[in-house]
């Protein structure tokens, strides 16, 4: 009997990499690069989905893909994402396991795009009737509206996440669904008051500036978004009122004799309808531009700003008020799907970032980043070779590079990057970047995976390429050189009380919320938690969060650094596979086994196969599954018995038990 697979036949190049042969990095790529060529932007590493972003619209997300797909086993068509989809989706709807599906790749790889492939597979293929519909239109609707107020156009991608997203989506037991929880992950503000040269400002900006006109509301494509998810008309209204309020703060400007002596007359119109799109007092706003108080036990000290400080104060108010209003509108989308049952996590989240000028920003992408290469190690490598040990099979070692002395130096509570961050935030006296550069250049000096000049003992002394003014971390993914200048600042994210006080006496009842620090009566003497260690707490979370769940993996590649289709340019590709330890990855899943299945399940299973098996098999399962292997002549090599379960080495074998059990049916 033939075994129909298209993975084994009339595959383009090979579908698995598991099956590569000979394997090695040319064999790899070249394998990617043919099957490129040919439109197959999907290859498997086992159970993992290498995708590649084809950068055009291919004619294989149609509906009909999506009925081909649904119900198959996952080897048993060409690899695609809808296939991991739809295991995902199985896995949990029949065997209630909890699932999520990590995306990962640099931007422009095509992780945003995959993860809407996903919810929108999903969404396909769940449940039917007018209330699960309006569930799933919400749930795809909370894309355009994050969209709009977290994504930019940068070099690398037009439609760039600005965030991460991870967004639980959960099922009721038949797996119908019944709602989600979105989380974001530290938007980049920044990008709000400044963007780099070529880049844009976040795209709702745009669009609200290109839809001013009166019926903006009832157009602009958020809009319409936010209203399926479920806002309140007057909720629409006020999220605007404060992009509004964000854009005409940009314009404000402080000239150096308006700010020595201070007159109400000399803040301009800008100021005014801010005001009255806003509810502010304008004398309120005026006097928080134009002082800072600063408040220590019984006494309050008032110094007026000067011209740069005053600057400080605007761009400080834009980027809160703007990444709170984010983090309220999550919330609130929240708010609208919110209910609890089996889940399936997407993780759409910033790919690791090197670029030329690395900041604060970078370094907290690349720390989330090294935190997720440690899952996909803890729970795939690892977990792999554990469970052979487990299992009693017998397993030739593999090594790999752990990065948790990585991790280790980022986020250690006593000498971490980030404490010692924190550490000179908090000192008093002069704080400067160059005294938190000098601090790291004391503990971390001798760490394997940190590289600076101005440490005595430094092995990098005489390295000219490795400026003063910064450090070098050597991460999983290479090598990345920080710029120290604006850490202190940006993990401090420091915005005047006079001005969170401001906000909060607005009478506008959304700006009020975003502010609850400004209510005199909640008046906090300690500093709120710097951003570092925020974002450090909030990727704990994520990481118990996905360790409680079963992976599945989306490592997406880039072809080109020219968002073009069909040019596939080798030396960048091949980066890629480096740092995504790709290779190392199928290296594992060939010493190994690609298929396992404790013994009761797959005796039940396939005992139909068999007449000693069938209808009843009495004795142990193990037992069971021997004969049954025996009566059906499968190749000894091609199976080892572990203590609770059947370890299958090739894809194949579990194509021909599936296909004869098929025809048993
Ligand atoms: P990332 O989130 O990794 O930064 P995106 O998912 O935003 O990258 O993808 C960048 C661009 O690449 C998209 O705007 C789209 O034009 C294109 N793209 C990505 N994936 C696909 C795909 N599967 N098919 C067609 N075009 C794609
Ligand atoms: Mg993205």
């Amino acid at each position: 009997m033939e075994v129909k697979t298209s993975l084994l036949d009339n595959m383009i190049g090979v579908g698995d990499m598991v099956l590569l042969e000979p394997l090695n990095e040319d064999s790899f790529i070249n394998n990617l690069k043919k099957r490129f060529d040919h439109n197959e932007v999907y290859t498997y590493i086992g159970s993992v989905v290498i995708s590649i972003n084809p950068y055009r619209s291919l004619p294989i997300y149609t509906p009909e893909k999506v009925e081909e797909y649904r119900n198959r086993n996952f080897y048993e068509l060409s690899p695609h994402i809808f296939a991991l989809s739809d295991e995902a989706y199985r896995s949990l709807r029949d065997q209630d396991k909890d699932q999520c599906i990590l995306i990962t790749g640099e931007s422009g790889a095509g992780k945003t795009e995959a993860s809407k492939l996903v919810m929108s597979y999903v969404a396909a293929v769940c449940g039917k009737g007018a209330e699960v519909n309006q569930v799933k239109e919400q749930l795809l609707q909370s894309n355009p509206v994050l969209e709009a107020f977290g994504n930019a156009k940068t070099v690398r991608n037009d439609n760039s996440s600005r965030f991460g997203k991870y967004m639980d989506i959960e099922f009721d037991f038949k797996g119908d669904p019944l709602g989600g929880v979105i989380s974001n992950y530290l938007l980049e503000k920044s990008r709000v008051v400044k963007q780099p040269r070529g880049e844009r400002n976040f795209h709702i900006f745009y669009q609200i500036l290109s839809g001013a006109s009166e019926d903006f509301l009832c157009k602009c494509c958020p809009c319409n978004a936010m209203q399926i998810v479920g806002f309140m008309d007057h909720e629409t209204q006020s999220v605007f009122e404060v992009v509004a309020a964000v854009l005409k703060l940009g314009n404000i400007e402080f000239k150096p004799e308006s700010l020595i002596i201070f007159t109400p007359s000399f803040f301009m119109l800008e100021l005014k309808e801010i005001c009255e799109l806003t509810g502010i007092d304008q004398s309120v706003l005026e006097r928080a531009f134009s002082f800072r108080t600063v408040e220590a036990k019984q006494e309050k000290v008032s110094t007026t700003l000067n011209v740069a400080q005053a600057y400080y104060a605007r761009d400080a108010l834009a980027k809160n008020l703007y990444s709170r209003l984010f983090s309220w509108l999550v919330t609130r989308i929240n708010e609208s799907i919110k209910v609890l049952k089996k889940v399936m996590g997407v993780l759409d989240i910033y790919g690791f970032e090197i670029f030329e000028d690395n900041s604060f920003e970078q370094f907290i992408i690349n720390y989330c980043n090294e935190k997720l290469q440690q899952i996909f190690i803890e729970l795939t490598l690892k977990e792999e070779q554990e469970e052979y040990i487990r299992e009693g099979i017998e397993w030739t070692h593999i090594e790999y590079f752990n990065n948790a002395i990585i991790c280790d130096l980022i986020e250690n509570n006593q000498t971490g990057i980030l404490a010692m961050l924190d550490e000179e935030c908090l000192r008093p006296g002069t704080v400067t970047d160059d005294t938190f550069l000098e601090k790291l250049n004391q503990v971390c000096a001798t760490h394997q995976h940190f590289e600076s000049r101005m440490s005595k003992c430094s092995r990098f002394l005489n390295d000219t390429s490795l400026p003063h003014s910064c450090f070098r971390i050597q991460h999983y993914a290479g090598k990345v050189m920080y710029q120290v200048e604006g850490f202190v600042d940006k993990n401090n994210d420091l915005l005047y009380r006079d001005l969170s006080q401001a906000m909060w006496k607005a009478n506008h009842s959304l700006i009020k919320a975003l502010f609850p620090e400004g209510n005199p009566a909640k008046i906090n003497l300690k500093r709120p938690p710097t951003a570092g260690s925020q974002f450090k707490a909030s990727v704990a979370t994520l990481m118990k969060n996905l360790q409680t769940k079963n992976p599945n993996y989306i490592r997406c590649i880039k072809p080109n650094d020219k968002k073009a289709a069909h040019i596939f340019n080798d030396a960048l590709v091949c980066h890629q596979i480096r740092y995504l330890g790709l290779l190392e990855n199928v290296r594992v899943r060939r010493a190994g086994y690609a298929f396992r299945q404790a013994y009761e399940p797959c005796l039940e299973r396939y005992k139909m196969l068999c007449k000693q098996t069938w209808p009843h098999w009495r004795g142990p399962a193990r037992a069971g599954v021997e004969v049954l292997f025996n009566e059906l002549e499968i190749p000894e090599e091609e199976f080892s018995f572990g203590r609770s379960k059947i370890f299958i080495r090739n894809p194949r074998t579990l194509f021909k038990l599936e296909d004869l059990r098929k025809q048993r049916l």
